[in-house]
């Protein structure tokens, strides 16, 4: 049995199930690759990740900011024209349910094609491919996905992006002035 001496790779280990969002394309990686080597989780079921491709006409750090993951360890990036999503703990039979609560949209509307991985060789391996692709080849968020948690104020209404209008009160009838 492999009893780890050191408490502090013990816990640094434990460490990726701490992060949620956006993370850049080399710490994602990284993120996953340690869970996929952590002997504290089980095998094969550690989460599921998935490689989702934006519909023609959409940019990935556009469909990025539509991927509001609420679950701590749920975490994604983006890079080669892909966003790619680590959901943790996550089984495959549950993938649906689990992008139906971190879209807003239905992801066939978002997205054109999608790729899985489930099992700890095929997510490891996918992860080494990934490690291999070059910085110039990740993609920079727009600045609204680094920042706080923004609610965006658009709507696809079947063809195209719209923005939701955002009713404003002007001044009382009776005089009352904006502070
Ligand atoms: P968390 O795991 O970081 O999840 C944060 C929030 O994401 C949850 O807030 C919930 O709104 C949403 N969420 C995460 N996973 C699921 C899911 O499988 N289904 C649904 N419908 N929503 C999900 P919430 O409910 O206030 O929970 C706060 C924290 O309490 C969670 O943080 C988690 O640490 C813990 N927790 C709550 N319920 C459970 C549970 O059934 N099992 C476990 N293991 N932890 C739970
Ligand atoms: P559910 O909401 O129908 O989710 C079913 C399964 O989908 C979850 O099984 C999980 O494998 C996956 N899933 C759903 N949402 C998420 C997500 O945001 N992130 C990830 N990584 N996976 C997700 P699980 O974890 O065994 O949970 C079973 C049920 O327990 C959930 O059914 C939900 O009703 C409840 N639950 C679990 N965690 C939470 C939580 O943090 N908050 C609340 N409110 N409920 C939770």
């Amino acid at each position: 049995r492999h009893v780890p001496e050191d408490i502090a790779t013990l816990l640094s280990m434990t460490q990726p199930l701490k992060l949620r969002g956006f993370q850049k394309w080399d710490v994602f990686c990284e993120a996953v690759h340690n869970m996929m080597t952590n002997p504290l989780l089980p095998a094969d079921g550690r989460g599921v990740m998935v490689a989702l491709r934006p519909a023609p006409g959409l940019r990935v750090e556009q469909a990025v900011t539509l991927c509001r993951p609420n679950r701590t360890g749920d975490i994604m990036t983006i890079g080669e024209n892909r966003l790619v999503l680590f959901l943790s703990f996550c089984r495959i039979n549950d993938l649906d349910t689990a992008l139906n609560h971190i879209f807003p949209l239905p992801t066939g509307d978002v997205f054109s094609n999608r790729m899985v991985w489930f099992e700890d060789k095929q997510i490891t391996s996918e992860i080494l491919q990934m490690q291999a692709v070059k910085p110039e080849r990740w993609t920079t968020p727009l600045p609204i996905t680094a920042g706080p948690e923004t609610v965006m104020n658009v709507e696809h209404d079947g063809r195209s992006w719209r923005r939701i209008p955002e009713p404003i009160r002007l001044a009382e009838s009776h005089g009352e002035q904006a502070s």
